[in-house]
């Protein structure tokens, strides 16, 4: 687990975005100690899984793991910077790393868990759970944006870790138990697999799903992939509530084969990405988080914050805006589909 060791408390005093108070109760080692304790309390089987990287690579030294790594996903590493925990609104949490979006919303009686980037990234995630003084036995649901090894990849992991519930849309979960993707992924034959998800619970659309005394409901927004989903739930911050909206990603990318117009394996993909702009353009929505944090912004509004404007997070136009724009990016594909120059 050489990534773990990635930030030093340097780092992450640098990087603040708690309140100092919060910064003496959190060192990363600590955290990191926790995690550690967390996978050698897990059975046998528990443990093989943890530290086995995502390629059967188990005999090879570190660097050599890391090599293949960046050589299969030269975008993961940068993914996996560690991110120091923070409030992003009364009972939710940003719990990812920099790259890659997950959250917590808590709760005397349990949490949920938004998304667990990749299979490198969940015991950054536990850490900063913990860091945050929660316990990952307290998380009782998991949930997933799409299954995609950069936002699926740590849910095995972390379903270990937590004994918690995990539940998706039908094709989300039958991807999530094979832990690959399947012929209707538009990225299909690019994709990475991932650990496997074991007994993913099916949810139908708008389905609300309850843990502890958080209750979240399912919008599925799919076209990115077949099974995409978007959460939304309420969080309250002393009298002011507000809609929190975690949007799937929704951009067209494929494999070069693939094709949003005429797609045998995927023939809904177009409907699916229009039924779900709708669902975005009308949901409500004070504040936008997405599975790439950059694609809402957030590290800007986060900074802009930390600078004084206390409600920089807060945009009941975020959700429109997001789905407008994703609106035209299709516009473009399927053009550009249609014109024959892809
Ligand atoms: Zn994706």
């Amino acid at each position: 687990m050489f990534f773990l060791h990635a930030a030093t408390d340097a780092w992450y005093t640098a990087n603040s975005l708690l309140a100092p108070s919060h910064l003496l109760l959190i060192r990363v080692s600590t955290a990191t100690a926790a995690v550690a304790a967390l996978l050698a309390a897990a059975p046998t089987s528990v443990r093989a899984q943890s530290a086995a990287p995502p390629m059967s690579t188990t005999n090879l030294p570190a660097n050599a793991v890391a090599a293949n790594r960046a050589k299969e996903c030269p975008s993961c590493a940068t993914w996996n910077a560690a991110q120091q925990p923070f409030r992003v609104f009364g009972n939710t949490w940003f719990v990812g790393t920099h790259g890659l979006s997950a959250l917590l919303v808590t709760s005397p009686n349990g949490h949920i868990l938004v998304d667990g980037g990749l299979p490198e990234s969940a015991p950054l995630i536990a850490a900063n759970v913990a860091a945050l003084g929660f316990r990952m036995q307290d998380v009782k649901l998991i949930v997933n944006s799409h299954d995609h090894h950069d936002h699926a990849g740590g849910i095995a992991q972390l379903q270990q870790l937590s004994g918690a519930r995990v539940v998706a849309s039908a094709p989300s979960a039958r991807v999530l138990m094979r832990g690959d993707s399947e012929s209707d992924d538009p990225q299909f034959g690019g994709t990475l697999p991932f650990p496997k998800v074991r007994d993913v619970e099916v949810i139908r659309n708008n389905q609300i799903v309850r843990a502890g005394d958080n209750v979240i409901t399912a919008r599925f927004t799919g076209g990115h992939t077949p099974g995409g989903t978007s959460w939304s739930w309420l969080s309250c911050e002393n009298a002011l509530c507000l809609d929190i909206v975690y949007a799937d990603s929704q951009t067209p990318i494929s494999a070069d084969d693939f094709f949003y117009t005429r797609s045998k394996t995927y023939a809904t993909g177009v409907r699916d990405f229009k039924n779900g702009f709708r669902v975005l353009e009308q949901v409500r929505c004070a504040i936008l988080v997405t599975p790439h944090p950059d694609a809402s912004n957030l590290w800007q509004r986060v900074a802009q914050r930390d600078s004084g404007q206390t409600n920089a997070l807060i945009d009941s136009s975020a959700c429109q805006r997001y789905a407008q724009a994703a609106r035209q990016r299709l516009a473009t594909r399927l053009a550009t589909e249609k014109s024959g120059r892809k």
